[in-house]
């Protein structure tokens, strides 16, 4: 496995699309892997209650497992509930339970409740030696998303190539832009993946010039092909790094998750 390079900063990326289905669980379950494989330190925190990328990572998640609930609402520091998974020796995830579905209502009387992981993230990567954290989040434009955009530095959005994608999009850059302007001036979109391409059809490839165009600088060149592999890998617990490393799927997410270090290590906007 060949080492990547560390950004100079810690690099926090929210997967956003307030799309269900999009991939952002795969996407962050995968890049994360992938980064960690490639020898960085890497976290994920799982901000979606249904838990699906702590599944993914081979995490358990039932209901009291502590974790991201604990974090966001109970003032628990990050490092006390990390659980470390299988799939790569620095990998660590911060677990997401059906707790934090309440969480969202609880946030809403709380002070700062916008700010909340920021704060414990904050304090998290003052103590610890992480190269890159990921924060998977809920299909809704809720307080827990919200968090997550406060919370991070750059924008990672999964854009699947179908109809009416950019149309999402740009409901998903109206909000980023408000959160730039009022909680998080440090917050850009830097990386635009294409998922579940079907190199078979031209409305793929149509889509996949249209976001081209649209955000030129920030679309990775490589682009993650519908595969079975990719959807089978997290009913074992795994991702498709491991479940099936020489799958199509496997490799184009490797790809991607060393053209993010890549692009990292010379700039960070
Ligand atoms: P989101 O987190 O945006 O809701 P998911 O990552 O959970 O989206 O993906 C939605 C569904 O599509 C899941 O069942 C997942 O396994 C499947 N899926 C994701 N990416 C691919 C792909 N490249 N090829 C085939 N299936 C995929
Ligand atoms: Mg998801």
């Amino acid at each position: 496995v060949s080492l990547l390079p560390r950004p100079e900063h810690p690099r926090v990326f929210v997967v956003a699309n307030q799309k269900g289905g999009v991939g952002k669980t795969t996407t962050s379950v995968n890049l994360a892997a992938g980064l960690a494989l490639g020898g960085l330190n890497v976290v994920l925190i799982d901000l979606d209650p249904q838990g699906n990328a702590s599944t993914a990572l081979g995490i358990e998640h039932s209901p009291g497992t502590p974790g991201t609930y604990e974090v966001l609402i109970e003032d628990a520091a990050i490092a006390e509930h990390l659980v470390d998974s299988p799939e790569a020796p620095s990998l660590r995830v911060l677990p997401a339970t059906i707790d934090l579905a309440g969480a969202e209502i609880q946030l809403v009387s709380k002070v700062a409740r916008e700010n909340r992981l920021r704060r414990a993230l904050r304090t998290f990567l003052a103590d610890e030696n992480v190269d890159y954290v990921f924060l998977d989040c809920p299909p809704s434009l809720g307080l827990i998303t919200l968090n997550a955009l406060v919370a991070a530095g750059e924008i990672l959005i999964p854009i699947q190539c179908e109809y009416y994608a950019l149309e999402g999009v740009s409901q998903l850059v109206r909000t980023i832009n408000l959160v730039k302007g009022e909680l998080n001036e440090d917050l850009s979109v830097t990386t635009v993946l294409l998922t579940m391409y079907d190199a078979r059809t031209r409305l793929a490839a149509q889509v996949a010039d249209e976001v081209r165009a649209y955000f030129a600088d920030q679309t990775l060149p490589t682009v993650i092909p519908r595969s079975v592999r990719i959807s089978e890998a997290p009913s074992y617990g795994q991702t498709v790094l491991t479940y099936h490393p020489d799958s199509a799927g496997a490799v184009s997410y490797l790809e991607a998750a060393h053209e993010i270090a890549r692009r990292g290590a010379k700039e960070n906007t």
